[in-house]
This record gives structure tokens, sequence and C-alpha cells, in this order.
């Protein structure tokens, strides 16, 4: 230790990041973490994860009182009123709380904040503002940052990315998502809800690229039953800002005659790209992939002996619960003990009303392996969802014809997004749907519907 600083140094505070250094100091590693953002928590925290869903639990709750559904409960809210202000007020106190937590958590845990932008200076050393400190293990936990659209110019005002569609300070009439995915869903739901009008245009010719066929052609229907207009198979050609309008123009992604749309925002959010500039890489002798990603092993060692990657900057699923558990296994390798993350096990949750969420193979990729039996259940036929007025949304399971393990389980209900863990802790486990339908379920839950879709593997569920 004489010549090193530092056992481990983690560059970037996100939940790779926190998550890795807490793990490792705990493990009795001196541990530092470097973050160039004044809070601690990383995308997650500061502009990701918490804000959206802080305003998408804000707006749903606005959605209940004026669309009548509370009405139907008995509850009389004759006049209900936005306050936007007081809505953003209660998002950046949300923020806040969790980023001062995790500076709790540093101080408790003896992480030390090296506060500034850090920069590789050779294999074992990293510049962080004036500072130069040598660790013997380094992980890199930078994250990401969105990925912009050649020729759009993302001003904040007009044009925005997710971090300026969290922040807008007035509702907009005619809000534009370009593209289809989790982020442009969530937040396009959010000024849906509050009042504005949202069409969201899509390359591809389904939502939520990545999901189960048949959530996205679900997803699709349920979007545009609550008023959203999608323009599937068509692309963004350019956006022109005139003031405070925005005028695209799209046109057929197949090729095709273009047209205009009229704007007062758009969102562009067509994904997420590692963070690796400015970070100096070639001077510790590493370099990116073609999509711009730190290549790892499976205990998450880069090429360079001592540096370690995680998070989104290293290849999979760009999620929050993704990089924490990589952050947890990477400090238990430093330290010299088995971390493991099963990546075949990784849920996934979009927070719209209904909730959507996944867990291992979509029905498309488990036909591509094997012969599959399936067991569907819908919402509708489940008591408790039936009671609280959320008929939308099914559960579907997956599993292996011949063994009957469950291979991947999709979920569109109120709250799939809590009962995709039951699925995902069932898939670690090794289970069979039999299994799982042989669980007992407590009643009345959401969660008998995933009992009873896996019943419906064997043709046999109760309530349908
Ligand atoms: C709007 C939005 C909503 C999202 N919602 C969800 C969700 O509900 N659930 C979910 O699982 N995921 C969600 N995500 C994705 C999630 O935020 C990311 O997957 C997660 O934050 C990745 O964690 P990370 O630790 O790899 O990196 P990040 O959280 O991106 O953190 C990296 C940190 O490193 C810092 N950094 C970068 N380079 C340097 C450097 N050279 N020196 C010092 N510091 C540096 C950055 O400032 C940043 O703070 C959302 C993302 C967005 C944008």
């Amino acid at each position: 230790m004489a010549d090193y600083d530092f056992d481990v140094l983690v560059i970037g505070s996100g939940p790779g990041g926190y998550v890795a250094a807490i793990r490792a100091a705990q493990l009795g590693l001196k541990t530092a973490c470097a973050e160039s953002r004044e809070t601690l928590g990383g995308t997650c925290l500061n502009v990701g994860c918490i804000p959206s869903k802080a305003l998408l639990h804000a707006s749903e709750l606005f959605e209940e009182a004026t669309s009548g559904k509370l009405a139907k409960l008995g509850i009389k809210t004759p006049t209900v009123e936005l306050d936007l202000e007081a809505m953003h007020a209660q998002r950046i106190d949300a923020v806040k709380g969790l980023t001062g937590g995790i500076e709790f958590l540093f101080k408790k845990n003896k992480v030390e904040w090296l506060k500034g932008h850090a920069t590789f200076t050779g294999k074992d050393s990293v510049k962080v503002g004036d500072r130069e400190v040598r660790a013997k293990n380094i992980v890199i936990a930078t994250g990401s940052s969105v990925t912009p659209l050649p020729g759009v110019e993302i001003d904040q005002k007009v044009v925005v990315d997710s971090t300026g569609a969290l922040e807008l300070p007035k509702v907009p009439e005619h809000l534009v998502v370009i593209g289809g995915g989790v982020i442009g869903l969530e937040l396009g739901s959010v000024w849906r809800r509050v009042g504005a009008k949202v069409t969201v245009v899509e390359f591809l010719d389904q939502l939520l690229p990545g999901m189960d066929g048949e959530v996205r052609k679900e997803a699709g229907k349920l979007f545009k039953k609550q008023g959203m207009t999608l323009k599937l198979s068509t692309k963004v050609t350019g956006v022109q800002v005139n003031g405070d309008k925005a005028t695209l123009t799209v046109e057929p992604s197949a090729g095709g005659a273009a047209e205009t749309i009229e704007a007062d925002a758009v969102l562009v959010s067509i994904g997420r790209r590692p963070n690796t500039s400015g970070l100096g890489l070639e001077a510790a002798g590493l370099s990116t992939n073609q999509r711009g990603q730190i290549e790892i092993d499976h205990d998450f060692r880069t090429s360079v002996p001592g540096i370690w990657a995680i998070g989104d900057v290293v290849p999979g699923p760009m999620l929050a619960h993704k990089a924490e558990d990589e952050g947890i296994a990477v400090a238990e390798n430093i330290a010299g003990l088995t971390g493991i993350v099963n990546h075949d096990v990784i849920p996934s949750v979009v927070y719209t009303w209904p909730e959507i969420s996944g867990v291992g193979l979509t029905e498309e990729q488990a036909r591509e392996r094997t012969e599959v039996k399936i067991g569907k259940f819908p919402m509708v036929g489940n008591s408790r969802a039936k009671t609280n007025h959320e008929p939308d949304g099914w559960v579907k399971v997956i599993a292996d014809a011949k063994s009957d393990r469950v291979l991947g389980v999709w979920m569109i209900a109120s709250v799939a997004g809590t009962m995709i863990a039951q699925a995902a802790q069932a898939m670690e486990f090794g289970a069979t749907s039999e299994d799982i339908a042989y669980t007992c379920h407590a009643h009345p839950t959401h969660s008998e519907a995933f009992k009873e879709a896996a019943m419906a593997v064997q043709g046999k569920p109760i309530h349908i």
C-alpha cells in the first residue's frame, strides 16, 4: 500500500460507482470515488430514474383526479389545479434527499469523494482536478449520456433531451418525442397526463425495441388508447426551430413522401452512449469497442490489470440495478471474493401506466432456442386489479417445453415493476412454471396473476 493513495479508486458516483465504492470500503479497502458533478448519485439520482419517477407519480395522481378515476371511487375533486412549480419542487426535493443520502453513506463508510473530472495519467494513476492520485485498483463507472440526433441541436428550451424534459417550465401544447423507447414513453406520459398533446415518432414498426413482441404491440395499443399519437416506421429528417416553436420534417423509415409536424417542445430520446471522452483511456492503455463501450471479462476486468469497468459504460442493458449489482460484484472481486452478476436475469421496467416489465428471454428469443410452452393470464381476471379498476394488461410466462424451466416472464399491469422481482427471483433459483403455480400467493394481490399465468403453462388456470 506504501506507493498507493488508495486500494480502490472508483471513477463516477452513479448507481454502479457509489455502490462499488461503499462495498469496497465495507470490505476494508481504502476507497475514493471521483465525481465531476456537484452532487453524488450519477445520472440515475440526479437526472434519471429518481426525478422521472417523482414526475411520473405526481402526474399519475393528477390524471386520476382529472380523468374521473377518483370520482368513480367516490372521491369528488371538483376543482383540480396543476401547480407545476410545486410538482417540480417535489422532484427537486426527492433528488436532493437521495443525493445527500449518498454523501452521508460515503462519510459513514469512509469513502473519500474526490471532486472533479478524472483523467487517467497512467495505468494506476488518475488526475482529479489539481490532484494526482495512485490506486491499486481503478473502477471505471462513468456511465452514459444522451445520444444526439445528427443535425438536431439540443437547446434545452424548445428541443430538449431527457434532462430538459424533466424541467420544462410550462406544459407544452404539443410535445413531439423522437424515439419510442423507455425514456421517451415515460417522459411523454408525464406531459400527456398534465395536458400536453403528445406525438411519438419511432423509426421501427413498434415501440420499446428489445422487449417481447407481444408486449410491444400491446403497449402501442395502450398508449394510443391514452391519447398519444404514434408515428411508427417513421424517421425524423430535420428539426427547424423558429422562436418558441419547432417544425419537424419526417418521412417513412423505408423512404417516401416527407411531411411536417409543428411542435412547441421536442424531446430527443433516441438512446444513450457511454461516457469515455476526456477520460484519458489511452494513457491507461485502454480503448473502446465500436459502440464506444469498454470491454470487460466475466469478472469486470478490462484488458489492463488493475483496471475494472461496470455500469452503462460496459456492454449490456443501461439500467441502474444492473450497474448496482455490478458495483457490488466488482468490489467483491477486487477484495478477492467471488462477485457474480447473472446477466441472463436482469429485469427491465417501463414506469408508465400500466407498468410494463420483463425478465429473461422474449418469446421470440426463446422460440429461436428451443421448444416452449406459454401461459398467459389477463389482469381483468385478477380480483385485485379488477377491484382497483385496473383491467389492462396480462402476465406471460414462457417455459421450456421439456424441462418446464421458466425462460422469460413479461407483464403489463399497474404494479408490473414490483411484480417482476418475484419472476427474477424464481428464475435465479431455476424455477419451473410448476414451482410458481404451486407457490401460495396472498389474496387478493396482483401477484396472483403471475401464479395463474404459470398455471396456464400447464393449461390449468382457475380464474379464466
Ligand atoms: C430520464 C432517465 C430515466 C431513467 N430511468 C431509469 C429507471 O427507472 N430505472 C433504471 O434502471 N434505469 C433508469 N435510467 C438509466 C440509469 O440512469 C442508468 O442506467 C444508470 O444511471 C447507470 O449507472 P452508472 O453508474 O453506470 O452511471 P451514471 O449514473 O451515468 O453515473 C456516472 C457518473 O460518472 C460521472 N463521470 C463521468 N465521467 C467522469 C469523469 N471522467 N470524472 C469524474 N466523474 C465522471 C458522471 O458525472 C456521472 O455522475 C434512466 C435514465 C434516464 C436518463
